[in-house]
């Protein structure tokens, strides 16, 4: 199943994707939305950031080759930090670049979007606490990251959160490959086989510090490959079996 937050008639609602048609939901599916009986050819211009969690969890250094990269160590636990959900940004919004950093980066990674309320959830079954899956970009700010010592400010500004286009539900996400392109360039290219700590681990590990929502959103870290984005960009991440988020990057006014 496909999911998606449309734009229609001044009001954003969620809909289940078939073909072409969009098929509006009374509310988020997670939620236990239901058909509302209404359709409409899916516009991709229409297309809204498909998520509206409580929270939005991540985790550092989930990939050896990108921890590497920046000089760090595989941490021996999960290394937490989170995003304030009015960082994100849905399909063809952009990234815009704070004037208090120099050197904002792109981390293309795989979303986790929760189904069901997980609490001190064992390993083996925090998968049955999944809804589906997403594309999603960590936005940071390298050097804020550096100087301040721990993550908010770098990863929090407002539109460091790009999520989209879709949810897809159902799929298995063990091995699924992630690349990311600048103005066409290839940056990343990973595969979230090349994880440190799986998505059944993450989510058992985050359950126990805090409880995850339905609806809320857990990004799983980062292949290497990260790299810095300028004024003008265009952003595509590709994950396998989902459709492709593109984004611009634009400096503040
Ligand atoms: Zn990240």
């Amino acid at each position: 199943m496909r999911i998606a937050r449309i734009a229609t008639a001044g009001q954003t609602r969620f809909a289940k994707l078939e073909g072409a048609r969009a098929l509006f939901l009374d509310r988020a599916p997670w939620l236990g939305g239901a058909p509302a009986g209404e359709a409409a050819e899916i516009r991709e211009e229409d297309l809204r950031c498909p998520v509206e969690p409580t929270k939005i969890v991540c985790v550092g250094r989930n990939y050896a080759a990108h921890a590497a990269e920046l000089g760090n160590q595989v941490p021996k636990y999960p290394l937490w930090f989170m995003k304030p959900p009015s960082a994100l940004i849905g399909p063809g919004d952009s990234v815009v670049l704070p004037p208090e950093s120099q050197r904002v980066e792109h981390e293309a990674e795989l979303a986790v979007v929760i189904g069901e309320r997980a609490r001190h959830v064992p390993a083996e079954r925090a998968l049955e606490h999944v809804f589906g899956y997403a594309i999603a970009c960590d936005v940071t700010a390298r050097d804020l990251q550096k100087t301040d010592g721990q993550w908010t400010r770098a990863k929090g500004f407002d539109t460091f959160c790009p999520v989209g286009p879709e949810i897809v539900t159902g799929i298995d996400p063990r091995a699924l490959g992630v690349r990311l392109s600048v103005n066409g360039e290839l940056r990343q290219n990973g595969n979230t086989s090349q994880m440190v700590f799986s998505i059944a681990t993450l989510i058992a590990e985050a359950s126990r510090v805090m409880t995850l929502e339905p609806g809320d959103l857990l990004l799983t870290g980062t292949p290497e490959g990260v790299g810095p984005l300028t004024h003008g960009d265009r952003v595509k991440i590709e994950i396998d079996g989902l459709s492709a988020l593109e984004f611009g990057v634009t400096a503040a006014r």
